[in-house]
Parts: structure tokens; sequence; C-alpha cells
């Protein structure tokens, strides 16, 4: 009988979180335990080892109950990647993607698992942050991003939607299909498509460990989300480049006509600085630019496998089927 309950998995990357472990797999525990009582589901845990230093999945493997597996990876590949880690192991009707860290409550999980499940007409449901952004320049900031890179699309990127979803499998299977190595999720989610629902949550406060996002971090992240996703950069760059240019062919017209027609004297040395700096400037922002997105091509024309597994701990209680070995 149990063999035919459908199944929820949940795929957790963490990284560095030995001290939030025990408390995670009480949450798994009782979100097991929700999910089985009000939708008949059974679920199986995918913990990605994103290279961690600290003993944590040891850790975790002592407090998992029920069915799971930790897939750990080589080294530490990033948050993303580690996602498509775990979703690769995926063979359940529905996955659920949170973070290990706490922050991703128990309530806002069964709340999109009940809309996927009610709703057989969406296939995905994200949780948005509501939070107010801590400080205005970064919120304007964060807005001035998405309208740029939602410029010029035939999908958006929705604002304040991170990993924390529900999907159906074959939303999965859409996921894990698209290989790009460097991996913005925001955009592979929207790139994907499928009919999605966003509700709002705000995330847990961090009680352990300390979140892994610097600002230069989130820097070299957006400039990852506008060279796999947008060639507005470039454009907005071509386009200062002609502006430029036409001021200089407008500021030479008035020099000539100046010397020409009234003998004035062209004051050199100001004008010439000015188009200097500013000509050379635009064309090192320009190279640096080119120079992104030929890293881009550089990386994945490599054809480098996205991520390797050193290994996968195992806790099949509950007989799953076989087949998901290894990497
Ligand atoms: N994480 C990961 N690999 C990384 C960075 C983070 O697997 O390179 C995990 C981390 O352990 C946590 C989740 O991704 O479970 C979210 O990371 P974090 O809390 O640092 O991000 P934030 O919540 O601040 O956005
Ligand atoms: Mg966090």
């Amino acid at each position: 009988m149990a063999e035919s309950r459908p199944v929820l998995d949940i795929v957790a990357p963490f990284l560095n979180e030995a001290q939030s472990a025990s408390a995670f797999a009480a949450l798994l525990d009782k979100l097991e335990a929700e999910v089985s009582r009000r939708f008949g589901m059974e679920v199986h845990k995918i913990l990605v080892d994103d290279g961690s230093r600290d003993d944590g999945a040891e850790r975790f493997s002592q407090a998992l109950s029920g069915s799971w597996e930790i897939v750990r990876l080589s080294r530490n590949f990033g948050k993303e990647v580690a996602v498509l880690a775990g979703l690769d192991q995926s063979r359940g009707a529905m996955a659920l993607v949170m973070d290990a860290d706490l922050q991703h409550s128990m309530d806002t999980s069964l709340k999109m698992i009940t809309e996927l499940v009610e709703n057989p007409d969406i296939d995905v449901v994200y949780a948005q942050n509501d939070r107010r952004e801590a400080s205005w320049r970064r919120s304007q900031l964060a807005k001035l991003f998405y309208s740029l890179i939602n410029s010029s699309q035939r999908f958006d990127i929705p604002e304040n939607a991170g990993d924390f979803r529900v999907m159906r499998g074959a939303v999965v299977r859409a996921l894990t299909s698209l290989r790009d190595k460097r991996r913005f999720n925001k955009g592979l989610f929207a790139w994907a498509g499928f009919r999605q629902k966003a509700i709002a949550y705000s995330p847990e406060n961090r009680v352990t460990g300390k979140s892994k996002w610097s600002r230069l971090n989130l820097i070299a992240f957006s400039l990852e989300g506008f060279t796999s996703f947008s060639v507005i950069p470039l454009r907005i760059i071509s386009l200062s480049g002609m502006l430029a240019a036409l001021a200089g062919i407008i500021y030479g017209a008035k020099v000539f006509f100046e010397v020409m027609f009234y003998g004035i004297a062209v004051p050199g040395y100001p004008s010439l600085m000015v188009a200097v700096v500013l000509l050379g400037g635009l064309n090192l922002t320009l190279l640096g630019l080119i120079g992104e997105y030929v890293w881009v091509t550089l990386s994945e024309s490599k054809d480098r496998p996205v991520y390797i597994v050193r290994d996968v701990v195992r806790g099949d209680v509950s007989g799953r089927p076989p087949g998901a070995s290894g990497a």
C-alpha cells in the first residue's frame, strides 16, 4: 500500500551548518509527519553538502530519520549548483527546495505544498520575501537590477523570490535539463516557465552560523545574472559610446566654425583631457564587460560537469526504489 503513495522530495543544500543540523532534522521530521497526515505523501530528504569544512554531514546523518540521502560534493560549488545537485536526485511527484539554516519555516513550506496540492493548474509555488530591505539604497539597487534585467525578455524574473519553492516533477525535470554551469537560479526558474504562484513570507532570523553573502558576492552574483540572461549592459555601453561620438562630432564642428569664421584660439588642453579620459573610460568599461561575456562563454564551452559528487550517504529505512545512485 505504502508503495503507491506519491513522494515529496525535500532538497536542502548546506555549507558549514553543523550548528543547525539537529534542529533542522527535527524540523524535517515534523514536516514529514504533517505532509503524511494532510496529503498522504511520503517524504524523501535530499541534503547536499556543498563542501562543508565542519562535521555537518556526520551530524546530519546522525540526526536525520526516515528516508534520506546526503549528496556530498567534492568541494564548494555554490548554493545555486548545490540545489541542482539535489534536484538531480529528485524522483518524486513534487520537490520542495529549502535552506538548511532554519530561515525557511515549516509553516511557509506547508502553505506552499497545500497550494500546489489543491490547485492542479499550478506547477510551481514560490515564497516571495516581503520583508522590507534593510536600507533604502539597497532596495533601490535591487529595483534597478530587476527592471534592467527584465527589460528585454519574454519572461520576467520576479523580485525577492529565491530558491524556497515547491514544484511538480515536470518542473524539476525541466530545470535539471538546463545545464548552465554558471547558474543564476532566479533566472532559470523564470526561463523554464510553467504556471507559477507566489506566496508572501518573511524569513526567520538566522540563529546559528552566518550568512554566506557578502556585498562583494552580491555584486558578482548580479553580474552573473546579467551575463547569463541579458544583453542590456552591452547595449547601454554601446549607446553611450555612440552618444560620446556624437558629442565629439558636434564639439568638433563648433571648434571648426570658431576657428574659421571668428579666429578664436581653441583652448586645447582641458577639452583634450576631457575627451581622452571620457573615451578611455568608456573603452575600458566596454572591454571589461565584453570580457565578462567572453568568460561566461569560455566556461560554458569547456563542457565540464556542473559539479562533482564525492559520495552519497544514504539512510533508506522505508524501501525507496533504487536507481538514484551516485553521480
Ligand atoms: N549554502 C550552500 N553553499 C554556499 C552558500 C550557502 O549550500 O556556497 C547554503 C547555506 O548553508 C544555507 C543556504 O545555502 O542552507 C542559504 O545560504 P545563506 O543562509 O548564506 O543565504 P541567505 O539566507 O543569507 O540568503
Ligand atoms: Mg540563510
